[in-house]
């Protein structure tokens, strides 16, 4: 079957009713469905709001306040998604309702709007901000404001070259794409990215074009902004090289809506590299792995993560329990729906607490800042990092 995201826009209504038909109401996506295992209502279910987003579509029901709830609390985690016998493109259908029924019009989305659309113009903000940390001034501003403590301890930020040759053998070449907040917030994932894949023998394209992937305006339905930066990005990066991800959540938004580019989660490329020249020390710990829901449910790779990082001699690799349900993060959805976000981010807490983690890997930045932060509010001394960064060091990269 085609996928509906092959159109690399979001549908129409009449394409949104004939996919939501498509739903044979079987119920066997509920138990997946993380909002409802929490409300227990059937409104807060998959099945349940793709028969209100088919009703609404079809005029049957208003578009009121009421259905907007229902559509706002849903994670687009996708889990409905892969366990649906149907294939019914929930993840389609919930974007298409969101950019033609309910559009977010909150300041949040206002103000970080042009901060994710010029990557550029964002990067004085973000030189004063890590000057704040440095000077120890952000515990005021945290104090204000939820999103300020999320922060992390800033990495100074970068000026990025075009192109980083292959120091091994040539074996080709990719494209990286940067991300908004991963460029921003995680650069030391970047920089972990391009020192493996040059000592693997692959020269590495960082376009200067490059934008936000445009997941967090999907997110708040604002189509023409999500389809400006799917162009603009669309032009920026060649073709016929392979664009990797560091961050799932721009790998999905990019898997779905930019079909002209092949795009891969960074662990899924390197996990079948010839790794028969490189060497890799031992590290002689436990590494639990979060499994993000776009790279577990989109990108489809999250057990390439354990893979890679078996390539690390001594090392343990633990499946974090719970893997299967969201951790609450969700790009914006941690701080828009906050309620949710934190009773799905205890359940992590304490998964990770019965574990007593030392080391939690994870592919997404948001779930990163969102499990780092429940971590930071108990006081639990856990190393939150991405796969990446903890095999580059065992390859000698030091992050700064
Ligand atoms: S599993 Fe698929 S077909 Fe069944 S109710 Fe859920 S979305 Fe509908
Ligand atoms: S995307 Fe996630 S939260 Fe939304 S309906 Fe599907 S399983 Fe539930």
């Amino acid at each position: 079957m085609q996928s509906v995201y092959n159109q690399a826009m979001t549908l129409a209504v009449e394409q949104l009713i004939q996919e939501a038909e498509r739903c044979v109401t079987c119920g066997l996506c509920l138990p997946h469905c993380p909002t409802y295992r929490k409300t227990g209502s059937e409104a807060d279910s998959p099945r349940g709001r793709i028969q209100l987003m088919r009703a609404v579509a079809q005029e049957i029901l208003p578009n009121n306040d009421r259905f907007k709830q229902h559509i706002d609390l849903c994670l687009s985690c996708r889990s409905c998604e892969s366990a649906c016998p149907n294939s019914v493109n929930y993840g389609a259908l919930v974007d298409a309702t969101r950019a033609q029924f309910t559009p977010q019009k909150s300041v949040l989305f206002s103000l970080i709007k042009p901060i994710i659309r010029h990557r550029f113009s964002a990067k004085p903000l973000f030189w004063l901000l890590w000057l704040m940390q440095q000077a120890r001034l952000m515990a005021i501003v945290k104090r204000f404001s939820p999103a300020a403590k999320l922060l992390p301890t800033l990495q100074k930020p970068i000026t990025w070259q075009k192109l980083y040759p292959a120091s091994a053998t040539r074996k080709g070449a990719v494209s990286l794409f940067l991300g908004c907040a991963t460029n921003a917030l995680d650069s030391n994932s970047l920089k972990a990215s391009i020192y493996v894949l040059n000592h693997l023998g692959f020269d590495v394209h960082v376009p200067t074009g490059q934008t936000c992937c445009g997941s967090v305006a999907r997110q708040a339905g604002d189509d023409n902004e999500s389809k400006q930066l799917i162009a603009t990005n669309q032009h920026s990066f060649d073709p016929s090289l392979t664009i990797l991800t560091t961050a799932s959540g721009c790998g999905a938004g990019l898997t779905d809506y930019l079909p002209t580019h092949h795009i891969q989660d960074i662990s899924a490329f390197l996990s079948t590299c010839d790794w028969s020249n490189v060497s890799v020390q031992p590290l002689n710990t436990a590494i639990y792995v979060q499994d993000p829901c776009t790279l577990r449910n989109v990108q489809k790779s999250h057990l390439a993560v354990y893979t890679l990082l078996k390539k690390i001699p001594q090392a343990e690799i633990i499946s974090l329990a719970g893997n299967s349900q969201c951790c609450g993060g969700a790009g914006a959805y941690m701080l828009t729906q906050s309620e949710m976000a934190n009773q799905l981010l205890n359940d992590k807490l304490v998964a990770i607490k019965t574990a007593n983690v030392a080391v939690l890997a994870t592919s997404n930045i948001g779930c990163s800042l969102h499990i780092a932060n429940g971590l930071r509010a108990q006081n639990l001394t856990v190393k939150v990092t991405h796969p990446i960064q903890i095999l580059a060091q065992q390859m000698g990269f030091s992050c700064n």
